[in-house]
Parts: structure tokens; C-alpha cells; sequence
């Protein structure tokens, strides 16, 4: 061997272990040293105790002595050789790596911020940080892939690589492993790493899906990466897709939440336009019903009274055409039915506007049941329907404090329609004293109401059910129980279904505070 092939020699090894990272080189001089070190200390203080201390003994014990220092050092050298060997490690660390980073900690440092950020672009920008510090790296960068499949880059802030083409990016992510600049073949892929002095590719995948890539330049030092560095990088690779991955989630969500308040937010205008508009037109059609109402009465009076009027001079005359009589029988029917419909309506809007005045005084009950059951006796006779009270109506005097005509008004309306719903049986009224009220109860055998529409009763203009009524016992306008409602309410009761069962029948119950006793001086 010549020595200059020596030198060729030791000059390529020494190069295929840096390339390579076959060999960390730094590592085994730093050992090297650190166990000479060791190896020197242990000898001195051996040769030391034993000359020093085994002469002092030796002089006057012999050898038995000689061995006993011996074992004395030897058990010393056992206990102290490990303190000794990190404490000389340590220092060789020092000086040989005065870049080194404890790996297990930087993992536990990014994973920390990683739960701690939810913000895509502080967390990158934090890793960011952390790496470039920790690892020493002159340039990083993260390519983020969107859902719009765009990518954009959050650069450490103080350093600057440039950004490689979309094509460029599918050429070296195609096999999706790390790429290490150093360790790569001559050819197009490493010439992208070099165009972009990237040292380090990094592939960021999180269940099959490519999340994005990280991006290194040089170490700052002019180091090449240690293996330690890959291995660092490739646990911690998919640590961050997932960190991405969340992070791009959540802000989705933050996005979709934003427009989904800026909906909200324009129909709820919307909708109060709506509604803005919609009061005024229902002003407006109270309006022109309560004029048409007003108008519509005369003529229909006009028209019932002189029905009535034919009815009463010509009867003879018409009687004679079977025809004509039930033509003029019906239009004076109609009539009355229309004007009541209108009277209705108008007694409606002024209840409504609180236009009717409330003549409130004590009052008897009986008296008025007695007189509406009178009036409406015809009706339920025709229909071979029964009415009764009960006994308590009778056995004692029942005194309200209300209007006496707007109580018969919605008693005359309950009775009305109990004749009106049912086909056979009858009705009960009852009453009964409770909680400073009276009670009135109106029971009947009719066809009932189905919980659909029992939801619906006490409307404005809501009639439920199918229509079971033939051609004579008309439906109203579907006010009835409506103007009652306002009537009660006004004189301080209450009217409810208390129960209802299809083809069974139904109870109306309404209320009305009882009569106020007169103070005796
Ligand atoms: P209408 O003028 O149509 O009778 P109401 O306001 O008095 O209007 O009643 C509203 C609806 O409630 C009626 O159309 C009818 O379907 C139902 N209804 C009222 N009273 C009874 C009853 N006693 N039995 C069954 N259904 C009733």
C-alpha cells in the first residue's frame, strides 16, 4: 500500500459513511474520547490508591493488607464507573453536538402545541417555529391541500423557500415517501429539491388521504440530516396530517356556522318584512270586511223583511206554486243566515278592537238558560234531540257577574252548536260552583271533534271536521265559538273543550266569576 491509496482510500469511506449516514462519526469520536477519558481516570486512580495508600500499609501488614486496598479500590472503581462515564459523556456530547436536540422531547413539545391549536395557520405556523429552532433549519415550509384542491404555503416567518409547481409537486410526491436530497439518485426528482434548495420532502398523509407536504431547506449549520432527524420527522409526519386535518375541519365548521348565521340572519329580515306586511294586510282586510259588513246589511234586511212580507200577504198566492213557495222560504232563510253571518263578523271586529262596552252586573243563570233552552227548543225537537238541566240548576240560585245578553249570546252558541253537531241523543247542561266561578258545562251526544281539529277550535274562521250536516242545519261562518271566546275572556271567565270523542260527543265548559256579595255596613 502506498500511502497515497491510503489516502484515497480512507477519503471514500469516509465520504460513503457521511453520504450514507452510515456511521454517525460524530457519535463514535465522541465516544471514543469520552471512554479514553474514562479509561485514564480509572487507571490513575487505581495506580494512584495503590501506590500511595498500598505502600503505607504494605510497610508494616504485608500482603494480606496489599489485597485488601485492592478490593477497597476495585469496589470503588464499581461504584462510581457509571456517575463517571455520564458525567464524560456529557461533556463530549457538549462539544461534539452542540446542535443536538432531544428528539423524544421536541415530539412531546410539537404534540403539545398540536393539541393545544385548532387555527390552521397558527398551528403550522408554531410548528413552524419549533422545528426551524430545534432542528436548526434555515427554511421550512408547509403546503396545505384545501378542498378546492388548491394549495398555499404558510412560511416560517422568517425564512423563505421558494415554491415548487403543481407538476413539479406530483413529480416528487408521486411515491409519497420522505425525500432526502442527499440519498436521491440523479434525476428529475432531485433536481426539483435542488431548483427549490430543498434538503427534506416530506409527504403528510393521514388515512390514505395526502393532507399536504412539508418542506425543508439546508440546516443552518451546513449539516446533513441525522438519521435521528428522519426518524424524528417521519413519527412526527403524521402527527401533523392529522393536526391539519382537524384543523381544516374545524374550519369549515367555523365557516359553515358563519353563513348558516348569515342565513338565518337574512330570513329572519325576510321574514319580518313578511310578517310586517302581512299585519298590515290583515289590517287592511278587517277593514274592508267590517265596511262590506256595514253595507251588506241594509240590502240583506231589505231582502229578509221583504221575503218576510211576501211570506205574510201573498201566502195564499204563493202556496199555490209548491215552487215558488220553497223559493221564497229559502231565500228568506238564506237571508237570515247571511245577516247573521255579518253580525257576527261586525260583533267580531268590535270585540276585537274593544269596541263593546260591558254591562257587568249580578246576574241569574237559570234564567237565561232557561229562556235560550226556550228558544231553541223548536230546533232540537225537529231533530228529536233532547235538552236537560241538571238538577243543581234548578235546586239553587246561581248569580253571575256579567253581561246578561253577551252571556247569552255564547250559551246561545254553545246550545246552538250541540243541536247543530249532533244526531242523535241530546244535550245536558250543568252547573257548578268552584274556585270563586261558575262552571257551565254543555254536554252532548254528538258526533265529536278529532284531536286535529280540536287543536283549531276557538279560531278565527275555522271550522273543523268533515261537513256531516245536510242542507237545512248550515254550518255558520266559523266564528261562533271565536266571538265567544272574546266574550268570555272579556268578562273574565274562561272556555275551553273539556273532552271530545269522535261520534261520542263533546263538553264545552266555559266559566264566569260568581256574583259579588253586597257589603253590609
Ligand atoms: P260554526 O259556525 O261553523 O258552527 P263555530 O265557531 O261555532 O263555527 O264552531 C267551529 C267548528 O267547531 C264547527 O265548524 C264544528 O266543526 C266544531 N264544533 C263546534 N261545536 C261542536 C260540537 N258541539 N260538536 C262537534 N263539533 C263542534
Amino acid at each position: 500500500f502506498s500511502p497515497i491509496s491510503a489516502i484515497f482510500l480512507v477519503g471514500f469511506t469516509a465520504y460513503a459513511i457521511i453520504k450514507h449516514r452510515f456511521l454517525d462519526i460524530r457519535l463514535i469520536i465522541a465516544r471514543s474520547i469520552s471512554y479514553a477519558l474514562l479509561i485514564i481516570t480509572f487507571s490513575l486512580i487505581y495506580a494512584g490508591g495503590l501506590f500511595g495508600l498500598g505502600t503505607l500499609i504494605t510497610r508494616s501488614q504485608g500482603t494480606t493488607a496489599n489485597s485488601i486496598v485492592s478490593a477497597v479500590l476495585a469496589i470503588a472503581i464499581a461504584f462510581s464507573f457509571q456517575p463517571l462515564r455520564r458525567f464524560l459523556e456529557k461533556i463530549t456530547d457538549k462539544i461534539f453536538y452542540k446542535e443536538k436536540y432531544d428528539s423524544n422531547k421536541l415530539i412531546y413539545k410539537l404534540s403539545l402545541k398540536m393539541a393545544e391549536n385548532i387555527q390552521l395557520d397558527v398551528l403550522t405556523g408554531e410548528i413552524l417555529e419549533i422545528l426551524r429552532d430545534e432542528m436548526r433549519i434555515s427554511t421550512a415550509s408547509f403546503l396545505v391541500i384545501t378542498k378546492k384542491g388548491l394549495e398555499y404555503t404558510i412560511k416560517d416567518h422568517n425564512t423563505f423557500h421558494s415554491q415548487p409547481t403543481k407538476e413539479e409537486l406530483k413529480l416528487i410526491s408521486e411515491e409519497g415517501k420522505i425525500l432526502i436530497f442527499e440519498e436521491l439518485e440523479k434525476g428529475k426528482v432531485k433536481n426539483v429539491l435542488r431548483k427549490h434548495n430543498l434538503s427534506v420532502f416530506t409527504p403528510l398523509t393521514t388515512k390514505g388521504k395526502r393532507v399536504g407536504y412539508l418542506l425543508l431547506g439546508e440546516k443552518s449549520s451546513g449539516d446533513i440530516y441525522y438519521d435521528q432527524d428522519i426518524k424524528t420527522l417521519s413519527i412526527l409526519a403524521s402527527q401533523f396530517a392529522i393536526s391539519i386535518q382537524n384543523a381544516q375541519s374545524y374550519e369549515e365548521i367555523t365557516k359553515f356556522n358563519k353563513t348558516l348565521k348569515q342565513e338565518v340572519d337574512k330570513a329572519t329580515l325576510n321574514l319580518q318584512v313578511a310578517n310586517k306586511r302581512l299585519t298590515e294586510l290583515g289590517k287592511l282586510k278587517d277593514e274592508f270586511f267590517s265596511i262590506a259588513a256595514h253595507e251588506l246589511r241594509t240590502p240583506l234586511t231589505a231582502i229578509q223583511g221583504n221575503t218576510s212580507l211576501i211570506q205574510e200577504y201573498f201566502g195564499d198566492d204563493i202556496r199555490k206554486n209548491k215552487d215558488l213557495e220553497e223559493m221564497v222560504e229559502d231565500v228568506n232563510e238564506s237571508s237570515k243566515r247571511l245577516i247573521k253571518i255579518v253580525n257576527d263578523y261586525l260583533d267580531a271586529s268590535r270585540l276585537e278592537q274593544g269596541r263593546i262596552v260591558f254591562k257587568n252586573k249580578n246576574i241569574d243563570i237559570k234564567e237565561i238558560i232557561t229562556d235560550v233552552v226556550a228558544e231553541t227548543k223548536e230546533l232540537a225537537t225537529e231533530k228529536n234531540l233532547y235538552i236537560k238541566l241538571g238538577e243543581e240548576i234548578n235546586a239553587k240560585l246561581l248569580q253571575v257577574f256579567a253581561d246578561k245578553d253577551r252571556v247569552k249570546q255564547v250559551i246561545y252558541n254553545l246550545v246552538g252548536n250541540a243541536i247543530k253537531y249532533t244526531k242523535q241523543g241530546g244535550l245536558t247542561i250543568h252547573a257548578q260552583e268552584e274556585n270563586g266561578s261558575l262552571l257551565l258545562r254543555f254536554e252532548d251526544t254528538g258526533i265529536g271533534i278529532d284531536p286535529e281539529g280540536q287543536q283549531l277550535l276557538f279560531q278565527k274562521f275555522q271550522q273543523v271536521g268533515e261537513n256531516h250536516l245536510d242542507r237545512k242545519t248550515n254550518r255558520g261562518a266559523g266564528i261562533g265559538l271565536y266571538i265567544s271566546k272574546l266574550l268570555v275572556e272579556s268578562m273574565g271567565g274562561k272556555i275551553y273543550l273539556e273532552k271530545s270523542e269522535v261520534n261520542k260527543g263533546s263538553i264545552f265548559t266555559f266559566t264566569l266569576p260568581l256574583a259579588k256579595v253586597a257589603k253590609t255596613a
